[in-house]
């Protein structure tokens, strides 16, 4: 990451705003958020397969479910946060189960570059699928976006939900029932 171009590039918006915003007061602004970029940034270098790390050999073939895993990130077509809960579900293959903490570094890594929900939640599920090759893989998202509160439409409050299944959580209903009713029990299929 290019720090001192990202530097830059915030001195350009400030001299953009006009004449009439107090440059003085705003002088160390451009290092601050370069250095801010350069954290909730910070997974855009980072190979999330590599993530999930060790795979541990185990016999067990039940739900695993992560839920509420808290994330922000930046909408990337506003370069405005969004943020909310992950919940993240797989059925192992029997073999192939994943430390706990994993799941939650993998969102951390996904969410820490410019981003969409929708893609973020497929990342997830892809991700797991490809490197632990369970018998199926879950997300949902649900998320509020600054961009929606605070510009266009102005509809605080409001929460998107996305879903991304793959494999067994596809086929089968009891399985897919299942996991999201654990993830809450309000929500009746
Ligand atoms: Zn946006």
């Amino acid at each position: 990451m290019d720090i001192k171009k990202i530097e830059k590039g915030m001195e350009l918006i400030i001299e953009g705003l006009g004449k009439n915003v107090d440059k003085k007061k705003l002088k160390d602004t451009p290092k601050r958020v370069a250095k801010m970029y350069s954290e909730i940034f910070s997974g855009i270098d980072i190979d999330p397969k590599r993530v999930i790390g060790k795979v541990f050999k185990e016999e067990y073939n039940e739900l695993v479910l992560v839920k509420d895993i808290n994330f922000y990130s930046i909408c990337e077509h506003h370069f405005l946060p969004f943020f909310g809960k992950v919940h993240v579900a797989y059925l192992p293959d029997g073999n192939n189960v994943v430390g706990i903490s994993k799941i939650a570094r993998l969102v951390d890594v996904l969410s820490k570059r410019p981003q969409l929900q929708e893609r973020m939640t497929n990342q997830i599920v892809d991700v797991i699928m490809n490197v632990l090759t369970p018998q199926g893989a879950m997300a949902i998202i649900e998320a509020e976006h600054m961009c929606m509160m605070m510009r266009g439409i102005k509809k605080p409050g409001t929460k998107i939900v996305t879903s991304a299944m793959r494999g067994i959580f596809l086929r089968d209903l009891r399985t897919r029932t299942e996991a999201l009713y654990l993830i809450s029990p309000s929500i009746h299929i």
